[in-house]
């Protein structure tokens, strides 16, 4: 697969018209609500269309429109919408396509909230969630019903990183006329590009790695200008989960560096990786790079390059040792979340009493995710070597 078209381009200079704004270098953050007309007439023909006007910023923001600008751009898709969360932006997307009476089909370990979404609040609006494994596209083939509208990924997710075949899935998908959506926060558009594989609208949790910074919530659906525009005049415009323009701003900075901290943290974590793997007190490693991995085709296949998420299961014999473990790390923060410049530890066993946090029973307790960020791979294994010591 060919990485997205002149990538310096996109991130320096596409979506910014700085004859617009002083031919300052940096956007401005256009902090308004609304947008005032010149005349009636204009205003008509404005809020004709609002898709491409300026008229209100739960509509259009020229801020919020940059952003989008490039991440469709990199995702080779012709149009984006930026929300106020990743969990939004999957929402939206699913509320968009489905009506009453269909059903959609999911990935059995996708997000946990948008499992919650498929397992609990579709379900009250008349629509059928299903859950299944899908790692082999034949299965999904055969849960295919007439009512079945929408078939929702994640590939890989972002626990035990499980992958869909996404060509075999969307061109089953195509046939049917099902609309597939790809939840693609764990590869970023310069790890994976759906689109080009025939998945129809592909979500991130821009929080994760296009911000970088774990100072934004965001999130993201790219796909046909079609799709795309009904999804605004939709749920888009209805929910108002919108991205304030403050936080474009700050996400079109973070996005700026996208290319250069992928690249560091995935070298970053081949090397802690590889530690992991030959450690005597750890019993298995999750990771789509790891020599253990049973789908390293998939890898292969849709996999550009590495990513900072990986998991552990310790070799122990009560999950109080995981609290021992995680607790003596230093380098490490204890915290939900990922793919931001710092490096962070997530204990499955910390959150299983989240309340409506449904994890698969497939899901080991003992389960440990990190996430690796900026900081070098010496001092991370260091850390790790000295609370393996005391476990
Ligand atoms: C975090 C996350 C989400 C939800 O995104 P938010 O920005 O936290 O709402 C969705 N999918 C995946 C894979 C995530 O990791």
């Amino acid at each position: 697969m060919s990485e997205p078209k002149d990538l310096s381009y996109i991130l320096t200079h596409l979506g910014e018209d700085r004859s617009q704004y002083f031919d300052a270098v940096i956007p401005p953050i256009v902090q308004s609500a609304m947008f005032a007309h010149p005349n009636v007439a204009t205003m008509r023909t404005r809020v004709a269309d609002e898709f491409a006007s300026h008229v209100y910023t739960r509509g259009q923001n020229p801020t919020v429109e940059i952003v989008a600008k490039k991440i469709a751009a990199l995702e080779g898709a012709e149009a984006a919408l930026m929300f106020g969360s990743g969990a939004a932006a999957m929402a939206a997307a699913a509320l968009s396509v489905l009506r009453a009476g269909e059903e959609v089909l999911c990935v059995d370990k996708p997000y946990a909230w948008t499992r919650t979404l498929v397992k609990s609040h579709l379900q009250r609006f008349g629509v059928n969630g299903r859950l299944l494994d899908a790692c082999d596209p034949a299965e999904v083939a055969a849960a295919i019903t007439d009512k079945t509208r929408l078939i929702i990924l994640e590939s890989p997710n972002s626990l035990t990183f499980e992958q869909q075949d996404l060509a075999a899935i969307a061109k089953i998908a195509k046939a049917r006329g099902i609309i597939t959506l790809l939840d693609n926060s764990f590869a970023t558009p310069l790890g994976q590009s759906a689109i080009e594989l025939g998945i129809d609208l592909v979500a991130h949790s821009a929080t994760k790695y296009l911000n970088g910074h774990s100072d934004v919530l965001a999130g993201v659906v790219a796909g046909s200008e079609k799709l795309i525009r009904e999804m605004f005049h939709g749920p888009y415009m209805t929910l108002g989960a919108i991205l304030s323009p403050h936080d474009a701003w700050l996400l079109l900075r973070g996005l700026r560096t996208l290319p250069v901290r992928l690249k560091q943290i995935a070298e970053t974590t081949e090397t802690v990786l590889r530690y992991l793997e030959q450690h005597p007190k750890v019993a298995r490693v999750y990771s789509p790079w790891a020599s253990s991995y049973s789908q390293f085709g998939l890898t292969q296949q849709q996999l550009r390059h590495g990513s900072g998420l990986l998991s552990i299961e310790l070799k122990i014999d009560r999950v109080e040792q995981v609290d021992h473990f995680v607790d003596r790390l230093d380098r490490f923060l204890i915290a939900a979340s990922w793919g931001g410049y710092e490096s962070l530890v997530f204990p499955v066993a910390g959150v299983r009493n989240w309340p409506s946090l449904d994890f698969p029973a497939s899901v080991p307790v003992g389960l440990i995710r990190f996430s690796i960020g900026l900081e070098s791979s010496d001092v991370l294994i260091a850390d790790l070597e000295q609370a393996f010591q005391v476990m």
